[in-house]
């Protein structure tokens, strides 16, 4: 048996999965609030009660991680912890141990996704080889680039969410002068993720939004956000929407041309698919291609969302059967 996991800012998902190749099927998956627990080993050794599971039945275990994994220890981005292989292997014992990168664990899955488990933005003109770009938007901001070696598709991480935010227009610049004013440095998540979310909202609204209730915590912005631009009930949140998407797709442009993604670029995380109608609007692709001379290239790029919010413990447990 394999224990799998995804820890993420806001939620950690944890499965159990028989053996099984290319793609290890599912016994049972739990989620829980990361951060009402003090560690990770902590949410694993409530996940095995939870699930009556013995520990000597795992033979081995793999858990993607929202931070850089380096020498099997990770120091996470989003959450205070920092968490080694050793510290999770001790957890009652389980079987070998592997803290890999979070997007890199969606790298592993993406292989192995079925076709209703993506939603297809552009077909493109896939070649059926080539490289693979991978772009999460939650929390915070991840990507991770699969290589085509041989015909392998092999996944490696990457901290491109701190790499440096691509303002493009008048407004984006103002955006960038005004966050860079308060944070002296604008990355990629500043913007372009559920965080982002809420500062690209102060900027735009001059302050909170009208339309959010009195005393409505920070952590509820993004949500509202998201629900009051795709109802159209406030202007400002569309156009705080717009500007978080138009970066997405700004990055996922960036991505492709750097990995040379002909076989694909691949969005996840848990904001896309709750947009994914404001993704399959024609700005979406256009920002994407807006890269002369390279926009023929990009337009040849076939582009998904990735819809099953699981897909990233799928991958943690196709990584596990790869000690
Ligand atoms: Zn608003």
């Amino acid at each position: 048996m394999i224990l799998a996991g995804d820890l993420g800012g806001t939620t950690t998902r944890l499965g159990l999965f028989d053996d099984g190749a290319p793609r290890p099927a599912p016994l049972v998956t739990r989620e829980y609030a990361t951060l009402d627990h003090i560690s990770l080993a902590a949410i694993v050794t409530r996940f095995l009660r939870d699930t009556g599971c013995a520990a000597d039945a795992v033979a081995a275990t793999c858990i993607g991680v929202a931070g850089a994994v380096v020498d099997d220890e990770a120091v996470l981005t989003n959450v205070p912890w920092r968490i080694t292989a050793r510290e999770l292997a001790g957890v009652a014992h389980l079987g070998h141990a592997t803290i890999i990168n979070d997007v890199e664990a969606l790298g592993w899955a993406v292989p192995v996704l079925t076709a209703d488990e993506r939603v297809t933005l552009h077909e493109g003109a896939s070649a059926g080889r080539g490289n693979i770009a991978i772009l999460t938007m939650g929390t915070g901001f991840g990507a991770a680039l699969l290589h085509d070696i041989d015909g392998r598709l092999v996944p490696s991480p990457s901290e491109t969410g701190h790499s440096d935010y691509p303002a493009r227009t008048d407004r984006e610049i103002e955006l960038l002068m005004y966050l860079r004013a308060k944070h002296g440095r604008v990355d990629i998540e500043r913007v372009v993720s559920g965080i982002g979310l809420g500062q690209v909202s102060t900027f735009i609204h001059g302050g909170r939004c009208r339309t959010l209730p009195p005393g409505a915590p920070e952590a509820a912005v993004p949500a509202h956000v998201v629900a009051q631009a795709l109802s159209e009930g406030c202007p400002e949140c569309v156009e705080a929407l717009d500007i978080v998407v138009d970066g997405l797709a700004a990055v996922a442009g960036n991505l492709a041309l750097i990995n040379v993604a002909t076989r694909g670029v691949y969005i996840g995380g848990g904001i896309p698919p709750r947009i994914v109608d404001r993704l399959r609007r024609p700005e979406f692709l256009r920002v994407f291609r807006d890269k002369p001379p390279m926009a023929s290239v990009l337009d040849d790029v076939p582009v998904h969302v990735i819809m099953n919010p699981h897909a990233g413990v799928v991958g943690a447990a196709v990584r596990a059967r790869h000690p």
